[in-house]
């Protein structure tokens, strides 16, 4: 199937037994665009995934190419190309093969699977492995040879299944690059599962970030990074100061919470699924605070008048992240430049505008 402009999930839902492991799924995808499907482990990535791919049948919505409904197509009718975590090559066929494999179950004249086969192996600069078994590989290469061998075919999709999960950590940092070199470079359209926020961050152009099978946010690296829209996502965002509170005081968006015996000041956010208008939360609602560590600031000038005293300190890079106690008894993650000791009374700034309040939506999952 040849190249589309958009591809559209419209309600798409996947029942088993009486368990949704995904429901409601509305995306559109952009030719050219690099999406991540993000989300803690069963949340409903791989499910959508193989919906996309055509391996699950939909239980509620469709899947349209432009004007073609395609959810209703076997997975070798709908020309996308599948990495998955475990590489699935052939393990007694050699690189070249490998690759060359598909051009041939299409019948393709010999000059073609060669020249088309040879610029993949290029591209995944696997020149001098070619004639090597995957077994000779390292993890990374084996990677490489499968994105080379799903890319040759030059999906109109192609989708990623966790491709990163069984290498190291250094491979995985040169992966990211490199997978996103391809992305570019052959004109990919991809969808990207993960359940690593940096991986997501670092390589997608949108991000879909999920929670029990729902989508919870779709935005931009940026977007998702410095407005969650829920504590959730904030949670998943490395906003590990997450604080069940009432609020105390509201002016519009900002709303004063108490803290450590005083009170502090917050922006409100408003749940994607409320309508605009009309305050979020009122006085003696219950909320839920959340604030990364970088922006808890330790000093030794007490303008804040929060304060607390220093319970761990580690090594973090450039900076300490320290853990202190208030004298509420809530426990702080904070990031601080300047040297300090367990034991040690500390006053607290948090950064303006940073410290985003979410009405409670009843959940129990607070870590
Ligand atoms: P992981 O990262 O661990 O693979 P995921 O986000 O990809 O997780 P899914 O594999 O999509 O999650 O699973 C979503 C939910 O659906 C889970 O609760 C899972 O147990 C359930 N599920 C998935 N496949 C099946 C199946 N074939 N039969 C029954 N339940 C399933």
């Amino acid at each position: 199937m040849s190249g589309f402009n958009e591809l559209r999930l419209t309600g798409v839902g996947r029942r088993f037994g009486t368990a949704d492991a995904l429901a409601d799924l509305d995306l559109t995808i952009r030719r050219g665009e690099f999406i991540a499907l993000l989300g803690p482990s069963g949340c409903g990535k791989s499910t959508a995934l193989n919906c996309l791919a055509g391996l699950l049948p939909l239980t509620a919505g469709s899947i349209w190419q432009d004007d073609q409904r395609i959810d209703t197509l076997p997975p070798e009718k709908r020309g996308f190309g599948m990495v998955f975590q475990n590489y699935a090559l052939f393990p007694h066929l050699t690189v070249r093969d490998n690759i060359a494999f598909g051009l041939r179950m299409r019948r393709l004249p010999k000059d073609e699977v060669r020249r088309r086969t040879e610029a993949a192996i290029e591209m995944v600069r696997l020149a001098d492995h070619a004639s090597k078994l995957p077994g000779q590989l390292s993890g990374g290469q084996q990677q490489r040879v499968a994105i080379a061998r799903a890319t040759v075919l030059e999906p109109s999709l192609v989708l990623m299944d966790e491709p990163l999960s069984n290498l190291d950590a250094k491979l995985r940092l040169e992966m990211r690059t490199e997978i996103r070199r391809l992305h570019q470079s052959l004109g990919l359209t991809t969808v990207y599962v993960t359940h690593d926020q940096e991986e997501a961050l670092s390589m997608a152009d949108r991000l879909v970030v999920m929670r029990l099978g729902r989508v919870q946010q779709i935005g931009t690296p940026e977007e998702v990074h410095t407005k969650p829209a829920t504590w959730h996502v904030a949670d998943f965002m490395g906003y590990r100061n997450l604080l069940p509170l009432t609020v105390s005081r509201v002016d519009g968006d900002a709303v004063v919470v108490p803290l450590g015996g005083t009170t502090v000041e917050g922006v409100a956010q408003r749940p994607a699924s409320a309508t605009s208008g009309g305050e979020i939360l009122s006085v003696g609602d219950e909320a839920i605070a959340a604030v990364r560590p970088e922006d808890v600031r330790l000093g030794n000038d007490d303008v804040t008048g929060l304060r607390g005293r220093v319970e761990v300190v580690e090594y973090q890079g450039r900076e300490l992240a320290a853990e202190v106690t208030l004298p509420d008894g809530v426990r702080l993650h904070t990031r601080t430049d300047r040297k300090v000791e367990p034991g040690e009374h500390v006053s607290i700034t948090i950064t303006p505008g940073r410290l985003l309040v979410y009405p409670s939506d009843g959940s129990a999952d607070l870590p």
